[in-house]
């Protein structure tokens, strides 16, 4: 008859009270899980990449769907999330500026 209960209400030890705990572990163990899932999600949010540019107009990117946009936008004029922070990349400002360098030599050399 006390096997009804699943053992739950069983105190005298005999083993079959580790189903019960066992659940009781699980259901912690997702409600942690869940927690650390929430925190993976902070880590990714959405971020605006800006591209200082040296010869054309400076552009900005979506870290979400990597559109470009000219304007320094708080959200995505794409996929529309809104950008938590900033990050900078300067590369293809020193790109340009090398090519410009470049031309320049170029242009003193005839
Ligand atoms: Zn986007």
């Amino acid at each position: 008859m006390k096997d009804l209960w699943g053992g739950m209400f069983d105190f005298n030890g005999d083993g079959v009270m580790d189903i019960g705990e066992e659940y009781l572990a699980y259901k912690i163990y997702e409600a942690v899980t869940e927690e650390s899932d929430d925190s993976d999600d902070e880590d990714e949010k959405p971020y605006r990449i800006d591209h200082p540019h040296y010869i054309t107009d400076d552009e900005s990117e979506c870290s979400v769907c990597g559109a470009r946009f000219s304007k320094k936008l708080l959200s995505c004029p794409r996929c529309g999330v809104r950008f938590d922070s900033v990050e900078k990349d300067e590369e293809e400002w020193y790109e340009e500026f090398d090519e410009e360098c470049a031309w320049d030599e170029e242009e003193e050399g005839w």
